[in-house]
């Protein structure tokens, strides 16, 4: 028998990383919780530390890495500091899968150690294959790595194309929610709060992903990770609004076939599927009744309303250094808009102000994206 899978869980304090520890808590015959990570979330981190015991804890902030340092003092806990530690750790030590559940562009380095040192990845963060999905996807070529997608539409995808060729695909559909304000006009979206974009008809995600599902930029976020992840051109990846979040995706074949995959809107069934796979086990996930849900809608997104959806088309079709500006200034404007300094409306123009001034790159190096991220972060916060 094989014994327990050694799991590193980057973003453990946020709410994939947290939905991941209950998963790792119920199957703890199966897997064996090595390393921990989180930003700031020191409180947090201690706890986990406690009830998990794992070999590493990494806290990005100094005043974390001494909170931890000295409540862990009695524990076989070795605690660090930043996310360059982090990088090293993922390198030199052994594990089996690692979560990477970091929020945005400070999950790319850590991700690229993980490659680089041929460990499998389950991978949640979406920003990283925005920003360097080319490096990336060389990456993993090159170092034959492997990643298992968690996010619910490619975790669908993946799944539906278990045991096809990518060749014989004709498109790859991706369900969107519509987020909280679906069905509303250019005009309504001016006076929505930061509240009301929280409320999430259907998921309970970390702030920055649901700002992001409402102003469908995580939508198109995920066409640009599903170029990346699956390697099709951007004709063949097409959007649906399905306000239900039933059908988590669907892939059309070249015969006219279509195979989707369903469940109810939780991430544990993706989360779970990606640290086990390929094998699938028996799970609590909430059981899908298709009689007591009876119907399920679709719809066109309105691209008008939501013009978030055409920079993620573009960055696909243009490639280059599109993505790290969009996921930059995205980055930027959310944050902005979270601590009420800008309103809803005005996202958008803070993203296209700062595709229009930055210098496009067609084969930006790691060092150049690195530069650029930073770049846009300047610009985009002059605007603000
Ligand atoms: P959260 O904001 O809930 O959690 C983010 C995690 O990343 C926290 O552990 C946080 O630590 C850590 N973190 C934040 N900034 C840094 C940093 N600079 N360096 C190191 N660690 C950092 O996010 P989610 O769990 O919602 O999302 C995580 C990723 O997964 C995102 O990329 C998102 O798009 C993707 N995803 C999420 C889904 C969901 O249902 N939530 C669904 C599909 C994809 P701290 O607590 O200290 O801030
Ligand atoms: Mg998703």
């Amino acid at each position: 028998m094989m014994g327990k899978k050694r799991v590193a869980i980057l973003g453990s304090t946020g709410s994939i990383g947290t939905q991941a520890l209950n998963i790792i808590h119920e199957f703890s015959d199966d897997f064996e919780l090595k390393l921990i990570s989180a930003n700031s979330s020191k409180e947090l981190l201690l706890k986990q530390s406690l009830f998990f015991k794992p070999n590493h804890v990494v806290v990005n902030t100094g005043d974390g890495y001494n909170y931890l340092k000295k409540n862990l003092k009695k524990n076989d806990i070795k605690v660090y500091c930043g996310n360059d530690v982090l990088c090293d750790l993922i390198e030199s030590n052994d594990f089996d899968i690692i979560l990477v559940a970091i929020v945005g562009f400070a999950a790319l380095l850590p991700t690229i150690s993980a490659i680089k040192s041929g460990k499998k990845i389950a991978l949640a963060n979406k920003e990283t294959l925005v920003v360097g999905g080319q490096i990336i996807s060389s990456l993993l070529n090159d170092y034959n790595g492997e990643i298992i997608p968690v996010d619910s539409e490619h975790s669908a995808i993946f799944q539906c194309l278990q045991g096809e060729k990518i060749s014989t695909v004709k498109n790859i559909i991706l369900t969107a929610s519509g987020g909280p304000f679906r069905g509303f006009s250019s005009k309504e979206l001016g006076d929505v709060s930061v509240e009301k974009a929280l409320k999430h008809p259907n998921w309970n995600m970390g702030n920055k992903i649901t700002i992001d599902s409402a102003t469908l930029m995580n939508k198109g976020f995920e066409l640009i990770e599903t170029k990346w992840l699956f390697n099709v051109p951007f004709n063949k990846i097409k959007v649906v609004v399905h306000p239900e979040s039933i059908i988590h995706s669907l892939v059309e074949f070249l015969d006219g076939s279509v195979i989707a995959q369903l469940g109810q809107p939780s991430m544990y069934i993706p989360i779970l599927y990606a640290l086990n796979y390929p094998k699938r086990v028996s799970s609590s996930a909430p059981k899908l009744d298709l009689v007591k849900i009876k119907s399920l809608h679709f719809e066109e997104p309105n691209k008008s309303v939501f013009k978030h959806l055409d920079f993620a088309y573009e960055a696909i079709r243009v490639g280059g250094s599109f993505g790290c500006v969009l996921n930059a200034s995205n980055e930027v404007a959310v944050s902005a808009f979270l601590n009420k300094k800008i309103r809803f409306i005005d996202m958008v123009n803070i993203i296209e102000k700062s595709l229009e001034k930055i210098t496009f790159v067609q084969n930006p190096k790691l060092e150049d994206l690195l530069e650029i991220d930073l770049e846009t972060r300047k610009f985009a916060k002059t605007i603000i």
